[in-house]
């Protein structure tokens, strides 16, 4: 922190550009996964539910359910999935409901 801000004081900027500007660091923020519709079977769809250590991750029939609310954005699931998923770099996840937090993705790839 200290060195932080004697940086700061040294540069002469205190202050970031957010929200008008996004700092190029915020690239590197661990974020909830994104996924491909066109690669998820229900087969892998199950597997990375089971994989997931927060209880994210589930399926009803024909989804992909994300509960970005519980999401700890640790990567397992994309490490897994292959191209399936990838990080999302998306960090800004507030809500004003706790229903818009979970995302229904389509399961629209074939089994193997
Ligand atoms: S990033 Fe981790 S916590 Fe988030 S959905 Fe994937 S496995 Fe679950």
């Amino acid at each position: 922190m200290a060195l932080w801000f004697l940086r700061g004081l040294r540069r002469g900027v205190v202050t970031t550009g957010y929200p008008a500007v996004v700092d190029a660091w915020a690239r590197t923020l661990p974020t909830p996964p994104a996924f491909d519709p066109r690669q998820l079977t229900t087969e892998l769809v199950d597997e990375l539910a089971d994989l997931c250590p927060s209880g994210a991750l589930s399926r009803d029939p024909q989804n992909l359910v994300l509960d970005i609310g519980r999401c700890s954005a640790c990567g397992l699931c994309n490490a897994r999935a292959g191209g399936a998923a990838r990080p999302s770099a998306a960090f800004e996840l507030t809500a004003t409901s706790r229903g818009r937090l979970v995302v229904h993705v389509p399961i629209e790839g074939a089994a193997p």
